[in-house]
């Protein structure tokens, strides 16, 4: 499959890893919006929100665990915020579900 982040969990792209489990792996962002600027995505190749199923909970929420317990071990005490863009009008350009991890700032709300 012809995925960037299938590619970058695979190894074939590289990528500066933050974390990994059996589940998901997590990197830095390759141009950050924020002081720390991380992606938490799952092995399994899922596209976005509009595609998961009865299956994917148990494994999005294990996406957000993770990305709090790094933003624990980055000491982002002051919060921090985790972003998940789905599709067009989400503003999605990666069709392989992650989560944003943005910290080390304060941020603005709404969101363009
Ligand atoms: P989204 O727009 O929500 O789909 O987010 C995709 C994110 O992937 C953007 O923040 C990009 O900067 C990031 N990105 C794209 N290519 C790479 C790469 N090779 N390594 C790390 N991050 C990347
Ligand atoms: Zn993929």
């Amino acid at each position: 499959m012809n995925c960037l982040f299938c590619k970058i969990i695979d190894g074939s792209i590289p990528s500066t890893k933050v974390y990994s489990d059996e589940q998901c792996y997590a990197f830095a962002d390759i141009a950050p919006q924020a002081p720390v600027h991380v992606l938490v995505v799952p092995r399994k190749h899922i596209a976005s929100l509009l595609e998961i199923t009865g299956e994917d909970p148990a494994l999005v929420g294990h996406l957000h665990w993770v990305a709090a317990e790094i933003a624990r071990e980055k000491g982002l005490t002051r919060g921090y915020r985790t972003v998940i863009n789905t599709g067009e009008d989400g503003g999605q350009t990666v069709d392989h579900l992650h989560v944003h991890l943005l910290g080390g700032r304060s941020m603005a709300w709404p969101p363009g």
